[in-house]
């Protein structure tokens, strides 16, 4: 028996738009995704009020390595617990300073601060590679890694019984508003995440949870409405990437279309805005040029 706590990392003073999830059996806990670390404060008073200290975790397990899901790892592993990742991803926690220089020239330093926070190299003896279908076992409870590319070639679904955690490539959904891709440069892969997809499907899974944002109860038709979207939004961006219009030129129009499609749905301003902060469309039009670019070129 175990028991799920998701904890909301309150992001931007926003609720309900970046989550960790902390797993209890009968040893020590285990942390599924750390947030960014502009967040670290938030997680770590929620663990002390749990009654743990950081170093008191049997692992942390990462979806992938993306400053929202794991900013926050290095603060762990400095007390000696163990990071469980993609063979990909490791080699950029335990060096992070060219996924840093990569973000900032996206985002700029300012806003890497504000957002994102430091993120700090991580001794490689407490990164363990996990390959696909491999189990990590921590005191009576065992995770499966899946690995499940798309949003990130380097990303791992981790399902724990018949619940799986999916990270970026379940989508976001937040509240009762629709799901949503996440597409950011710079391995947007649509063939590869419609088979993750599958792949999780063929599980059978009773639950997800999602990092954007919480527990999943219909998974199949959530999974099924996503590959609908995923289309949706590629097919959309592929029109404008060959009339070869520029991001800058593509994010306002594609704002007023997401934002056309949240409204059909019911969304009101207040959830459009969470969403946009979970899920920023300039990322999105980046990454889905990016994905048609590459194809044309054939090297996808
Ligand atoms: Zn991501």
């Amino acid at each position: 028996m175990h028991s799920i706590k998701v904890i909301d990392l309150k992001f931007q003073q926003a609720e309900k738009t970046i989550a960790s999830f902390l797993i209890q059996g009968k040893e020590k806990p285990v942390l599924v995704e750390t947030g960014p670390h502009s967040t670290w404060k938030e997680l770590k008073s929620y663990l002390n009020l749990q009654g743990f200290k950081p170093g008191d975790l049997g692992a942390v397990l990462l979806t992938h390595i993306h400053f929202d899901h794991a900013g926050s790892a290095w603060e762990f592993a400095n007390e000696g617990v163990k990071v469980f990742l993609h063979p990909k991803g490791l080699p950029h926690l335990a060096n992070p300073e060219r996924l840093w220089k990569s973000a900032a020239k996206i985002y700029g330093d300012e806003q890497m601060d504000k957002l994102w926070g430091p993120m700090e190299t991580i001794d490689e003896n407490l990164l363990v590679a996990v390959n696909d279908n491999e189990k990590v076992v921590i005191g009576d409870l065992t995770f499966t890694a899946v690995h499940s590319p798309g949003h990130a070639t380097h990303h791992i679904a981790w399902m724990l019984e018949d619940i799986i955690f999916t990270g970026d490539v379940g989508g976001v959904k937040i509240t009762d508003g629709p799901v949503v891709p996440p597409c950011p440069p710079p391995d947007i892969n649509i063939e590869a995440w419609k088979s993750s997809i599958k792949k999780i499907l063929d599980y059978h899974p009773k639950e997800l949870y999602l990092t954007h944002f919480g527990k999943i109860s219909k998974p199949k038709e959530h999974l099924c409405e996503l590959e609908v979207i995923i289309d949706d939004w590629a097919m959309w961006m592929k029109k404008q990437f060959e009339e070869g219009l520029s991001a800058a030129e593509i994010t306002p129009q594609f704002m007023e279309y997401t934002k056309q499609q949240m409204i059909d749905q019911g969304v009101d301003k207040n959830l459009q805005k969470l969403y946009e902060y979970a899920n920023p469309s300039w990322m999105s039009v980046s990454g889905l040029l990016r994905y048609w670019k590459l194809k044309q070129e054939n090297r996808l």
